[in-house]
């Protein structure tokens, strides 16, 4: 349930109102946009009498919401999220390129392509260090090392990273880590995702292979509900009967979303399609769509790379693919 407070309420009432409400047994989350204050009861609403809610003097309007996810919900929220991360912003106007390796193979490696990336516009950098691999006898990561390389990457260019964690005991080693990814596997992975609620950290959340959108929806609920709003979407491809490309990616999810929740949502049409060749027209498309950022996988030699060699652009491809979107961007403003 939330009720709409009219432009005039004071501090005091919202005070008194949210008092009320959490005598009542309610978690309430207020958010005050540019122009109304809305305030999200969350809880068994059955013990509040609506028609006294909307009687009080300072009270607009109540609704019902039907959707199973609250927090994240665009009615609790009207206006678009932005997530900080040091000062760079996500969601809203903000668009922003995350590239960089699948996984992060060694220093050189990496430094090379966070400075190649970084010339070509990408503000943050991505590289796995904990690999969810098909097959344990693959590459699984440098893992703690691994860590360590990107935030060398990182102080020598300033980039904030992104990594996937796939165990919260290793929480610890993502301290100075900027965005930590949940991986496409571990979307339902109930009890991680309780663990990064408690954490003030940004999430990157991708969408699983075989998941919808409203259990996406509820994945990042679950996060929210421990009191971590730092939420970025990520749609990277669903699991269909099409075996052409690696995953097929769900381009309607970003219109369908971004009317859903006022969560910033990112796409990664690298592990959607698995084709280099395939990469630069659906970052277009997806940038066409208002989605508020792409995560691009880049190698130096993607011949040689140790993961997801036939999905990386080379240096050259990104710095194409990033004038083409910035180009779109020009044209497809919110
Ligand atoms: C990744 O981004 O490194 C990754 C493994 O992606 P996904 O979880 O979408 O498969
Ligand atoms: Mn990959």
């Amino acid at each position: 349930m939330i009720a709409v407070l009219k432009p005039n309420a004071t501090q005091e009432q919202t005070d008194n109102l949210t008092k009320w409400l959490e005598s009542r047994g309610l978690s309430v989350h207020i958010s005050k946009g540019e122009t109304m204050t809305v305030v999200g009861l969350i809880g068994d609403t059955s013990k509040i009498d609506s028609e006294l809610l909307e009687g009080l003097e300072m009270v607009e309007s109540v609704k019902r919401i039907s959707e199973p996810f609250k927090s994240a919900n665009r009615k609790f929220h009207p206006d678009d999220s932005i997530i900080d991360i040091g000062g760079l912003k996500i969601g809203g106007p903000h668009f922003q390129l995350i590239a960089g390796p699948c996984s992060v193979e060694s220093l050189e490696q990496i430094l090379t392509i966070t400075k190649s990336v970084q010339a070509s516009g990408a503000a943050i950098l991505r590289g796995g260090t904990f690999k969810p691999r098909t097959s344990p006898y693959d590459f699984q990561g440098l893992r703690a090392d691994g860590v360590e390389l990107l935030l060398e990457a990182k102080k020598q260019t300033g980039m904030p990273i992104i990594t996937e964690i796939m165990n919260a005991n290793h929480l610890p080693m993502f301290e100075n880590v900027d965005i930590i990814q949940v991986g496409a596997r571990n979307m339902q992975n109930f009890e991680l995702l309780k663990e990064l609620g408690m954490s003030k950290k940004p999430i990157l959340l991708k969408r699983g292979l075989a998941n919808t959108i409203n259990e996406l929806l509820m994945s990042a609920e679950y996060i929210m509900a421990g009191g971590n709003h730092n939420i970025i979407l990520c749609e990277r491809g669903i699991r269909t009967f099409e075996t052409y490309t690696r995953n097929t990616l769900d381009l309607s999810a970003i219109p369908v979303l971004r009317e859903l929740t006022h969560l910033p949502i990112v796409v990664d049409p690298s592990h959607a399609l698995g084709v280099a060749r395939f990469i630069q027209p659906m970052a277009m498309a997806a940038t066409a769509a208002l989605a508020h950022g792409l995560m691009i996988e880049v190698h130096n030699d993607p011949a040689n790379a140790l993961c997801d060699g036939a999905q990386s652009l080379t240096p050259e491809q990104f710095a194409e693919l990033s004038k083409k979107v910035r180009r779109i961007r020009e044209v497809a403003s919110e």
